[in-house]
């Protein structure tokens, strides 16, 4: 692995993804992403603005859409990958709600698009180069369904689980991880998947749970739970999938899927508590208060999703991986995040959304 490609690199997870390669690899990167309202390049500022001159000359980015033919062949005949990472994605499930069509047109499109490309390129390769190419699809534990039962129930969506989504950006991940599949199973691709649990850590758009809750907190501004907060996610800490997908495309085996996950099951009320307890202790709030006094219901999401948890023991018993982070200090360390880069967020937060939810008016998980 010499030459990588992520798509969706100026994201949540893929800015993760390519600070990790570059500060704890040799290899090098291009990041090919749209810029759409979730993309943000000064989450990479570590490389492009602090980075030493070795590191920000393995480092280049294309704005392009995954869903261009002609620009995606073009770029990859140039960059010469041996690996393709797309985390490129219409990514919030709200947002799905009220809007679909970007999901279709970049989930699914997007990624037969990039299956096309990559395989034309991949066909017109040496035979020893052809043997090491990997096209590594990122997916999202959601395409299972959900689970029943409650807190750390012995039932776990493992990689044998039926695909059973239900949300419009969980049916566009479910197709598109069928198309990665049909091209290793038709045409040879070497593909590899990984389809990983909810994520949290720096650099996470205001939008989603986490970011929201702290912002919000520290403007004194409601913290909305939806339901009854009982809804259960498996919460991993961003650095840890970050290290997960550069194992799985390094060792996984080609045409394989490796589940993610932190076995950190938490109710959403359980999060929303955590963060207010992490923020009572770094930064207390004037009025003397607990920052939970700020919690406020909402009506539920529709279709919402009850539970979401992962077995990971393939991944951590085939390719030795382990999350670093446990939700206590993974939360400590994002909660001082967002309290120490104020540069990054308050941009985001005070221009065109100005801290409101996008999609729905009222609440989400990542
Ligand atoms: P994100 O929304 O933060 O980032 C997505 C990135 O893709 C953005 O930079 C955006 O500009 C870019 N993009 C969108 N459409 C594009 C297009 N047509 N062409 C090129 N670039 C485009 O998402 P994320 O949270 O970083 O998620 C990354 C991937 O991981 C997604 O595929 C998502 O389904 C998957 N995933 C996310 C989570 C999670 O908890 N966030 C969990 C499991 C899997």
């Amino acid at each position: 692995m010499q030459r990588v490609i992520v798509t969706g690199g100026a994201g949540f997870i893929g800015s993760a993804l390519i600070r990790h390669l570059i500060f704890n690899t040799a290899v090098d990167v291009l990041n090919v992403d749209k810029l759409t309202y979730a993309g943000n390049l000064s989450s990479l500022a570590d490389i492009t603005e602090r980075g030493s001159d070795e590191q920000r000359g393995r480092y280049r980015f294309a704005q392009a859409d995954i869903a261009d033919m002609a620009v995606m062949t073009s770029l990859i005949n140039d960059f010469q990958p041996d690996t393709i990472m797309n985390l490129a994605a219409e990514s919030h499930v709200d947002r799905s709600i009220d809007a679909p069509a970007d999901f279709i047109d970049t989930n699914i499109k997007g990624t037969f698009v990039l299956l096309q490309a990559a395989l034309k390129y991949w066909y017109a390769l040496p035979q020893n180069q052809r043997e090491g190419f990997r096209f590594h699809h990122i997916s999202t534990d959601e395409v299972y369904g959900s689970l029943s039962g409650e807190l750390n129930d012995e039932s776990l969506f493992s990689e044998h689980t039926a695909y059973d989504p239900r949300s419009p950006y969980s049916a566009s991940k479910a197709a598109s991880d069928h198309l990665v599949k049909a091209w290793f199973h038709t045409y040879g691709l070497p593909v590899v998947a990984t389809n990983c649990s909810n994520n949290y850590g720096p650099y996470h758009f205001p939008e989603k749970l986490i970011p929201l809750v702290i912002l919000n907190a520290l403007e004194e501004k409601p913290l909305p739970i939806y339901g009854k907060g009982d809804n259960i996610r498996d919460w991993l800490f961003v650095d840890d999938h970050a290290r997960a997908l550069e194992l799985a495309v390094r060792d996984g085996v080609v045409g394989e899927t490796y589940n993610v996950g932190g076995r950190n099951e938490r109710t959403n009320l359980q999060v929303v508590q955590a963060i207010c307890a992490e923020l009572d202790d770094l930064k207390p709030r004037a009025c003397g208060d607990s920052y939970a006094q700020l919690i406020t219901y909402v009506a539920d999401r529709k279709g919402h999703d009850h539970r979401y948890a992962i077995d990971a023991s393939k991944l951590e018993g085939e390719l030795g991986w382990r999350a670093q982070e446990d939700f206590a200090s993974g939360i400590r360390k994002t909660v001082q995040w967002y309290l120490d880069n104020a540069w990054w967020w308050q941009p985001i937060r005070e221009g065109r959304y100005a801290g409101e939810r996008l999609g729905l008016a009222e609440k989400e998980d990542a």
